[in-house]
């Protein structure tokens, strides 16, 4: 297979064409460049549930794998979320699991999520690791980032490089406002995970994910027992600002980046 190179910047014209689309276009033109091999990332928090409903509804749900990246430390509801997504969609989701159960990482490297260190090392180990699993089975994601959510997503683009995955991350939510979700999941009585009418506006692990008191930040209760040091697990790139590293870069299969650059045309 010959491969060819693609860099954040090459994406730049794409970037601004799809600027001006819908989510479901721009669901609709991923599938076109990269049929079987996208697939949707989801934790199962509202958008990443809406996401799913939308890949449905455009009748891709036997061409787009949704990844579920099951940490061992997911609420219950969160997992009957995903038993849900599958019975009222159809959609396959794909289940990843750390190596070690948290029992056995606990035994062996102590309770990491503890302190700010031990916690960017157990969402490595709990989060990034297992998604590695599918390196090579796809080569785009589809994820639920929208710029409404502030700070580090505040301008996320429509499509990323994703090096540490050798994929590309689309963000069809990019322009998607928290009113505009929620009258989505309204009008279409989309399948969203029941914490959240529980005063969790955010969900992650049990052990890192507290609801919040009126008046505070969506993210106030993520890692809430580190204060403010962590606000991000960097399962997503363009969550980690990296202001001195080289442009991002992967490297794909020569036919695909042509096809994906030559695809600005027709978006
Ligand atoms: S959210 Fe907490 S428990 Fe879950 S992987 Fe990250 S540090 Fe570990």
């Amino acid at each position: 297979m010959s491969t060819a190179t693609l860099t954040a910047s090459a994406l730049t014209p794409l970037n601004k064409a799809l600027e001006d689309r819908s989510a479901a276009e721009i669901i609709r033109w991923a599938h076109g460049v990269f049929g079987r091999r996208l697939a949707v990332l989801s934790a199962m928090q509202k958008a990443g549930c809406v996401l799913c409903e939308m890949v449905a509804d455009l009748g891709l749900a036997r061409e787009v794998d949704v990844v579920f990246v099951d940490t061992g430390l997911n609420f219950q509801e969160t997992l009957d979320t995903v038993e849900q997504i599958r019975s009222r969609y159809g959609l396959n989701v794909v289940s990843l699991q750390p190596a070690r159960t948290f029992e056995q990482q606990c035994k062996e490297e102590g309770v990491l999520y503890l302190w700010k260190q031990g916690q960017e090392r157990c969402c490595d180990l709990r989060k990034k690791e297992p998604l590695k699993q599918i390196i090579g089975r796809y080569d785009a994601l589809l994820g639920s980032l929208r710029r409404d959510e502030g700070s580090m997503r505040a301008d996320v683009p429509v499509l990323a490089i994703d090096k540490a995955m050798s994929m590309v991350r689309v963000h069809p939510l990019f322009a998607m406002t928290t009113e505009e979700m929620e009258a989505h999941i309204k009008a279409r009585g989309t399948v969203v995970n029941p914490l959240h009418e529980q005063g969790y506006p955010t969900i992650s692990c049990n052990r890192c994910t507290t609801p919040v008191l009126p008046g505070e930040p969506e993210r106030a209760g993520r890692w809430r027992h580190l204060a403010g040091e962590s606000e991000y697990c960097a399962i997503n790139p363009t969550d980690v600002r990296r202001p001195n590293a080289p442009e991002p870069s992967v490297n794909l299969e020569s036919g695909l980046v042509e096809r994906l650059l030559g695809s600005v045309g027709a978006v």
